[in-house]
Parts: structure tokens; sequence; C-alpha cells
């Protein structure tokens, strides 16, 4: 039997109020605001065969979304870095899901309203290896819903702060599954395209790749898909993308940590090319994965870490 079979932490490992725990014992309590308010922003990093990838772009990321909504939990970056390390070591996974949140805790005053109050604390942890769009799906192509729900305007939740306000994400998903589809794209009020639940859209028109520019995060894979277009000579914008751009592109594909370039075969009713992930998505997705091989933005795992 192989020691990790046996280990606690084997299932996962997370970080809680400054204790490391096996994931199945990780828990916040139901007065937190993090769970009351979605008062929490969060950040996920994936490790790739024992390495983080882009993980410095991830910490800055976080360190954003904390300032934009006022939590300062204990740990600084330096420290939050080394949970994140010893997560992924304790666990013993080479391709893990690594998440890092702030939540804004409990006022310390009791029946306190202001935010000001509150204990902010940090929680982290590592889980086996997640795609948002499940492999098989990904190689015959995601068939993608365009949601009847508009996603919430940006001047009311900013969706650069990477944040748990996700019901119009899943009212999306529940529609897009109600219809038979694997996953969901949202528009804006306007009818401009935004982004999915946990994933960023491009679409590919006479061999230009274009991905909207508000209504979503700034997402680290799409940053890594517009580094690829450069390398690759592959024409690429962040544009306003009309709805009726999407619904006529040649090639579509969404991109996250969480699954990397993830090729989509049907956009609401319209089949793509043959019904099959198109040639510039699937150059995409290879390189993106040859270039992990290769090391690419890679920081190995700091099995001795002791945070
Ligand atoms: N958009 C949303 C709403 C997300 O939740 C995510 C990732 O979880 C993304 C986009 C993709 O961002 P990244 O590539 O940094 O993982």
């Amino acid at each position: 039997m192989d020691i990790m079979d046996v280990s606690p932490f084997a299932d996962g490992a997370a970080y809680v109020k400054g204790r490391f725990v096996p994931i199945a014992e990780a828990a916040i309590p139901v007065t937190d605001w993090g769970f009351t308010r979605s008062d929490a922003v969060y950040d996920v990093v994936h490790v790739f065969g024992g390495g983080f990838f882009r993980l410095n772009d991830h910490l800055d990321r976080f360190i954003h979304s904390m300032q934009a909504r006022r939590l300062n939990p204990p740990e600084d970056r330096a420290a939050i870095e080394a949970v994140l390390h010893r997560c992924v070591a304790l666990s013993g996974l080479r391709d893990a899901y690594v998440a890092m949140v702030a939540s804004r805790g409990r006022p310390r005053v009791a029946g306190s309203r202001r935010p000001a109050d509150c204990e902010n604390h940090l929680i982290a942890y590592a889980i086996p290896w997640i795609d948002v769009i499940p492999k098989d799906v990904q190689e015959r192509g995601a068939h993608l819903w365009i949601a009847s729900t508009p996603r919430v305007p940006d001047v009311s939740v900013d969706p650069t702060v990477k944040n748990y306000q996700w019901s119009d994400l899943t009212s999306g998903l529940m529609e897009a599954h109600d219809h038979g589809y694997d996953t969901a794209i949202l528009c804006d009020a306007q009818g401009f395209v935004t982004e999915g639940p946990g994933f960023n859209i491009f679409i590919v028109k006479d061999g230009k790749v274009i991905t909207p520019d508000r209504g979503s995060l700034h997402g680290i894979t799409r940053q890594s898909v517009l580094e690829l277009c450069g390398m690759m000579g592959i024409p690429a914008e962040v544009a306003p993308l009309p709805r009726a751009e999407l619904e006529d592109a040649d090639e579509v594909f969404a991109a996250t940590t969480a699954g990397g370039v993830m090729p989509v075969s049907r956009v609401g009713g319209r089949i793509l090319g043959n019904d099959r992930p198109g040639p510039v998505s699937l150059s995409l997705k290879e390189a993106y994965w040859r270039k992990h091989a290769e090391g690419w933005h890679y920081t190995p795992v700091r099995l001795l870490e002791t945070a």
C-alpha cells in the first residue's frame, strides 16, 4: 500500500484559522460573513506535474482582490505563499486545484454590522485536480448555452475582483443543464458577451482570436492564451464582443485554471465546424499543455515547506 493511501491528507489538505487539517475537517462558523454574505474573495492556482503554474500572477491577483474589498487577513504575501506550498506538500498531490480565500469573518463586537469590525481570515486548500468542463466533453467540444439571465453589471460587482457572487453564473448553469447543454455563457444587459461559470470565453473569426473586454475576470489562462497567440503569430484582441459575433464565430473555446484551453463545438442552437473542436482552438490547447511540460511559468512545490 502506498504511503499516501493512509495519509489523512490524501484527499486534500487545508489551512483554516492558522492550522493545517485534512480537507474533510476544514470548516468555518455558520456566522462567518464569508458564508452569510458571500463576503470573501478568492483565487485558484493549479499545480501540474509537481509545480505551480503562474503562482506569482495568482498571488498578485489575490492581493488585488483583497485590497479592493478591504480584506486584510494576518498572513502577508510570503506567508500565503508558504501556506499554499505546505497544503500541496501535505496532500502529496502532483496535480492539484489549489484555492486561497480571504473571508470577512465574524464581528469582534457582538452584533456589529460594520465590516471593519470583522476578524478577516485566510483559508487555503489543495485538492485533486478539477476540470470545470470534464475531459471527455473537452475532447468532443463543449455545448454552450447562452443564458437568459444577464451577468451582474460591472459597476455593481467588479468582475476583476474574484468573488463568490455566483448567483447569475449558477442560474446560467442550471438553465444550460435543463436544456441538455454542458455549460453556459452569459451576456451583459447590453448584449455583450462576458464569461461563463468559471471560465473566460474566446472566439475565432477569420483567423483572429477575440476575447471580451468587459464583464469578466482578467483570467490568468486568458493571459496565457494571449501570450501563446503572440508566440504563434495568431492575431488576438481584447475587444467588445456582441452576442451576434459569438453566434457567428468560426470557433469558440473557453479558458480557465481548472481545465486549461477547452474547445466548444456548439453554441446555442448552432453547430460549429464539424461539430468538433476547431483547428485554432486545438493548436492553442496543445501549445498550452506542451508549454507546461517545458516548464513555462513553473514554480516547483517546496516539499519540505514548514509554514
Ligand atoms: N471567470 C470566472 C468567473 C472564473 O471563476 C474563472 C476561474 O475560476 C475564470 C474566469 C478564469 O480565470 P483563470 O484563468 O484565472 O482561472
